[in-house]
């Protein structure tokens, strides 16, 4: 397994992205500033390309992020750039309309080409390259399907073919060839987002967490510990907003896997490809340190319920099967959010006071849509009318049928909800903890959610999710602390590393 020397930038997990290698130099931004035109709480992709889009507006902008830059999902992507999204534009057109699906079609284009603007116009050196795309069908059923997402694509103008000749070991029945698919390295894109706001005059405060907001009279006043930010606005690219609210019962945390490989031979493939299975899979190549890898992902599952271990281990049957590899250079996973009716919440958040924003629920597809919410987010501060405004509102009264995943979501959150309140006999005892690894147990009546650090040590926590009060389960690859409801993670510490929850896991001193 690969290991990084010197300053690396930081993740929520465990496991070392490729990304990580990116010679990541902390920012360092002063202001004098009294009050903001903008905070934006969240240093990925939707962050600091708001905070970039509004400072080139002129507006007085300050980002605070937690930790670092990236450290997010931004910094466990596989980074490809799509002309196309999870919904698929079939999906799009039964829920919303074909309206609803060219405007969705339209904002993919628009969030793909504000990054290339990005990396043209300021000369970005990260890895940017264009690719062909596959999509195949290996049963009959999948190739249904594929037949359906292709005329749907036809429709909205986004260009598809079928194709006999792919470059996949995989025996396929049926494939789509699609042209200018593309790939970057995130956290390379990142740094110069970042340097370039800064240059514009930015304010850019890491390992900072916003904890609070309090508003009065159209001003927000947030704060982080003893420090307080007085803005005019403020949104949430935190990939989730914290707390309870609507999005916390309209999105579905899920984890999702990725290995970067070595090959024996030379069969790295020149494109992206992706099957159509339930959990899917795709393969692309990166050069990192000038070595080729072969990125294999997929294998998603929702947040807290399945074994990550297992996960990678049928991640990794996956790999071995079809290509000959020679050593896993890295295996990570990260969070993405399933949105109720298939597309992202923008704007306003509901229920809160006027000019608290947030940009949610982007699939597997939060390079393009996280860009294009950011371009949303900029002109809703700035009152530009923006295109996207009224389908991406998170007020928007949307039925949902047409998209079953949000049935099946939403019951399982309720399950949680009161399952998670009736105590299950654990008859596990501390002992059978080994070091490293971590347990829900009951002890004397009280659930725990125990860790054995690695030196035998014991750190007990109380498992109630500091968010809804669901029960948090070991994330045994990452060693985090995993919220099945609303995808809530906190560190073995307690603390929290991402997700809507706002304080820590509460420790337990008595053992
Ligand atoms: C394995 C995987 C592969 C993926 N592959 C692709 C892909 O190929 N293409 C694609 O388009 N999309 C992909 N996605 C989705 C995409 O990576 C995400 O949608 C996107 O990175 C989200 O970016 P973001 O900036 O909104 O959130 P994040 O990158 O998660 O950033 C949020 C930031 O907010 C900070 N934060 C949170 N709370 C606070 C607080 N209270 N105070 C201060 N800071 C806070 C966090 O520390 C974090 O840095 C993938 C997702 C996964 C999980």
């Amino acid at each position: 397994m690969h290991e990084t020397t010197g300053n690396i930038a930081k993740r929520d997990g465990a496991l070392e992205s490729p990304w990580q290698t990116a010679a990541y130099t902390a920012a360092t931004s002063t202001s004098t500033q009294q009050t903001y035109d903008c905070l934006i709480v969240g240093a990925g992709i939707t962050g600091l390309t708001t905070g970039l889009l509004l400072q080139q507006a002129g507006k007085n902008v300050i980002i605070a992020e937690a930790h670092t830059l990236g450290f997010g999902t931004t910094g466990g992507t596989s980074a490809h750039i799509n002309t196309f999204a999870d919904t698929t534009f079939a999906e799009a057109e039964s829920a919303f309309g074909e309206d609803g699906a060219q405007l969705f079609a339209d904002a993919i284009r628009d969030g793909f080409n504000l990054i290339k603007h990005n990396i043209n116009e300021l000369g970005i050196d990260c890895d940017y390259a264009e690719k062909t795309g596959y999509l195949y069908a290996e049963t009959d059923e999948q190739v249904k399907l594929l037949h359906e997402i292709y005329q749907a694509m036809l429709k909205v103008g986004v260009p598809a073919h079928y194709q006999h000749n792919v470059p996949t070991p995989v025996a396929f029945k049926k494939a789509l060839e699609l042209p200018g698919q593309a790939q970057f390295h995130p956290i390379e894109y990142l740094l110069v987002l970042r340097d370039e706001f800064i240059a514009l005059g930015g304010t850019l405060l890491e390992n900072t967490p916003i904890d609070n907001i309090e508003s009065n009279d159209g001003l927000h006043v947030a704060s982080s510990g003893e420090r307080s930010i007085a803005a005019q606005n403020i949104i949430y690219a935190t990939h989730m907003p914290p707390g309870i609210n609507v999005f916390s019962f309209r999105c579905a945390p899920y984890r999702s896997y990725v290995l970067a490989v070595k090959l024996t031979d030379d069969t790295y493939p020149d494109a992206v490809i992706y099957d159509l299975q339930d959990p899917y899979h795709y393969v692309r190549t990166h050069v990192i340190d000038e070595e080729p890898l072969l990125l294999i992902g997929g294998n998603d599952h929702k947040t807290g319920h399945d074994d990550p271990e297992k996960a990678f281990d049928d991640l990794e049957k996956y790999a071995r099967t079809y290509y000959n590899v020679a050593s896993i250079e890295y295996r990570w996973s990260s969070q993405y959010y399933i949105p109720a009716d298939g597309f992202p919440y923008v704007g306003q958040i509901p229920f809160m006071p006027d000019g608290i924003f947030t940009a949610t629920g982007f699939n597997g597809n939060g390079m393009m849509l996280g860009s294009i919410s950011a371009k949303i987010l900029a002109d809703q501060v700035m009152g530009i009318e923006n295109r996207y405004s009224k389908i991406f509102s998170p007020s928007r009264l949307k039925p949902i049928d047409g998209f079953t995943e949000l049935v099946k979501e939403n019951a399982d959150v309720a399950y949680h909800f009161v399952a998670d309140r009736f105590g299950i006999p654990e008859t596990d005892s501390l002992k059978q903890l080994a070091p490293g690894t971590g347990k829900v147990l009951e002890l004397n009546g009280s659930k725990l959610a125990v860790y054995c650090g690695e030196d035998g040590g014991i750190q007990a926590l109380s498992p109630v999710c500091t968010h809804a009060g669901c029960i948090v389960n070991f994330n045994a690859a990452e060693k985090t602390w995993d919220c099945p409801c609303h995808g809530g993670r906190f560190n073995t510490d307690g603390s929290v590393i991402t997700g809507p929850p706002t304080k820590a896991l509460q420790t337990i001193k008595y053992i």
